[in-house]
């Protein structure tokens, strides 16, 4: 096996909107990811474009249509009918939401390594609707929105944070936020105790 195939090498991305930026969560967000045991490989922030925000929610040609259809299937779920019954209606919708909500303001994007760190980051952030998500998650601890308040006021529903997932997901979304320079390998001390076979260097 490769040096950077084991799975400690598993990258993500995660990125405070603009929301979470606002609400001064960005060290709260960014403790939960360091207290797990992933180490920060890149950060920054910045306010993001128009086109770069569209190129990130369609990087996945399938994006549109499987979000689509999700939404519809939520309506139907809930008892309401959906705004249309096409997948591609609903998500043009939503991504224009999703552009302005997005551009609104500087964000901080991330990259976070270590074992299963696309699972990990994707359990600590919760359940995309703030309303459902698990309490002790981010988007179930610090914020409150709907999909039906941010459908009735057409808007994107404010989630404080994205996060990739899956890991092809955030290898195209880590190449499409950070060049390969602005992403750092280094050694976390700490991590010998999470990785290291023997924990045999303790003892003097
Ligand atoms: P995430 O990976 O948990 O952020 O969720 P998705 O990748 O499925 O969706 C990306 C974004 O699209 C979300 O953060 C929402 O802003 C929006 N979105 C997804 N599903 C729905 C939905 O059912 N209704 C509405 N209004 N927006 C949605
Ligand atoms: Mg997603």
């Amino acid at each position: 096996m490769g040096k950077k195939t084991h799975l400690k090498f598993e990258q993500t991305l995660a990125i405070v909107k603009p929301d979470g930026v606002q609400r001064s969560l960005v060290g709260e967000i960014i403790k939960r990811f360091e207290q797990v045991g992933l180490k920060l490989v890149a950060v920054k922030m910045l306010v993001p474009t128009t086109d770069h925000v569209e190129q990130h929610y369609t990087l996945d040609p399938n994006w549109r249509r499987v979000t689509g259809e999700k939404t519809i299937k939520g309506y139907k779920a809930k008892g309401m009918t959906p705004p249309s019954e096409d997948p591609l209606e609903i998500t043009a919708k939503i991504l224009a939401n999703l552009k302005k909500y997005m551009t609104s303001g500087p964000v901080v994007a991330m990259v976070w390594q270590g074992a299963h760190a696309v699972g990990i980051v994707r359990k600590l952030v919760g359940g995309t609707e703030p309303l459902t998500s698990d309490v002790g998650t981010i988007r179930g601890d610090y914020v409150l929105d709907s999909y039906q308040m941010s459908d009735t006021d057409n808007r994107a529903v404010r989630n404080l944070i994205h996060a990739s997932g899956s890991v092809e997901e955030a290898n195209m979304e880590i190449k499409h936020w950070f060049s390969g320079k602005e992403v750092t390998a280094y050694k976390l001390f700490q991590e010998q105790v999470t990785y290291d076979v023997n924990l045999d260097g303790i003892l003097e």
